[in-house]
């Protein structure tokens, strides 16, 4: 059993009169990859904010393995190494332009650990391999593309040995080519290392290959939450709908529309929906057989979300129209 990582509870947070976040309660386990999704101004930073602990609460609280950062009578000593474990990247990279590649890593480790310049070098050299950048280290920032630059603001985050790795659009600001290798530096360090990581996107492609979680925000609440999949799958609110259309090359209506598109004398066109052990089956084939059908593929896809497979395919059926009914049955029923 996984253990608990980060508990956000009746988390409130205000802005002179304005409340900015309402309520917001989740649960991430160690080792999680969990995305925040929502429209701009709906909250997400302010949580990720708050959870780094750069903002005080107006109300509620987060726990951090167990332990209440915002607790007035935390030891220091805990607090600063609970901080420790929480590593953040940005969109803009936040690099400083004046040092070079391995001194961005190293003056931050001497700055927040206090780390002799020995082993921040070392530490520095080990973390600019481990994002595949070991040969830029005397490089400045403004020397680097910006997958180079992000992959950059990446080692110095791990420099730190974090637990958990906050990431606000680390990867709006790049080309979808770049994205995907940030993407899978991300997906790599949260397998190899197990690092928790929570990441803020608008891109459905980042949630498709990294996460196993998701929520969704709006106005300052989380409105919907769940695996990707069932959220790729059967989104319930009109925002997870519209969110899980930008992917799908078809968006995703409510089941019954879904179901049944168009039904005309002897036709009718279905989209049919397949997790990953269904789309082993020769589902197919074995109507054509058993109804003696006629059937045209009219489109398809399969997505990879991160551990899983989930494809659509539309077919149109020709048939007499009582077969067709069994059809849709069978098919209902599988
Ligand atoms: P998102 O990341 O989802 O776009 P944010 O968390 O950045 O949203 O902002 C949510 C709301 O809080 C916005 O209305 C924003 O204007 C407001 N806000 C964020 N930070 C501050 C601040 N420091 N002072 C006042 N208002 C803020
Ligand atoms: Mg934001």
């Amino acid at each position: 059993m996984k253990e608990k990582i980060i508990e956000v509870i009746n988390l409130k947070k205000q802005f002179g009169k304005n409340l900015i976040l309402d309520d917001i309660n989740f649960t991430i386990n160690e080792g999680e990859a969990v995305s925040l999704i929502g429209p701009s101004g709906s909250g997400k930073s302010t949580v990720l904010r708050c959870i780094a602990d750069l903002e005080t609460l107006t109300g509620g609280k987060i726990l951090i393995e167990g332990h209440n950062l915002q607790d007035k009578g935390i030891d220091k000593k805990i607090k600063k190494e609970l901080l420790l474990k929480t590593g953040m990247i940005f969109q803009n990279f936040n690099l400083f332009p004046h040092m070079t590649v391995k001194d961005n890593i190293v003056k931050t480790l001497r700055i927040v650990k206090k780390t002799d310049v020995k082993k921040a070098e070392e530490i520095a050299e080990k973390v600019l391999e481990t994002v595949g950048l070991a040969d830029k280290k005397d490089n400045f920032p403004n020397e680097l593309s910006g997958g180079q630059k992000q992959r950059v603001a990446i080692a110095r985050a791990l420099a730190n040995n974090p637990e958990i790795l906050l990431s606000d659009e680390a990867t709006s600001a790049l080309d979808p080519r770049t994205t995907n290798s940030i993407l899978d530096l991300l997906k790599d360090i949260n397998k190899r290392f197990g690092i928790t990581i929570i990441l803020i996107t608008h891109q459905m492609e980042v949630i498709r290959k990294i996460c196993n979680k998701t929520a969704i925000m709006s106005d300052g609440k989380i409105v919907e939450e769940g695996t990707v999949k069932d959220i790729f799958m059967h989104p319930k609110t009109q925002l997870a709908k519209e969110f899980v259309s930008n992917i799908s090359h078809e968006s995703f209506e409510s089941e019954e529309k879904e179901e049944v598109k168009e039904r005309s004398g002897g036709k009718i066109r279905l989209k049919l929906k397949f997790n990953e052990e269904q789309a082993d089956k020769p589902y197919i084939a074995e109507i054509i057989k058993r109804y003696d059908a006629e059937i045209n593929i009219l489109g398809g896809s399969i997505d990879k979300l991160s551990n899983t497979v989930v494809g659509n395919l539309t077919i149109e059926i020709s048939a007499e129209e009582e077969k067709i009914k069994t059809i849709v049955k069978w098919l209902e029923k599988n």
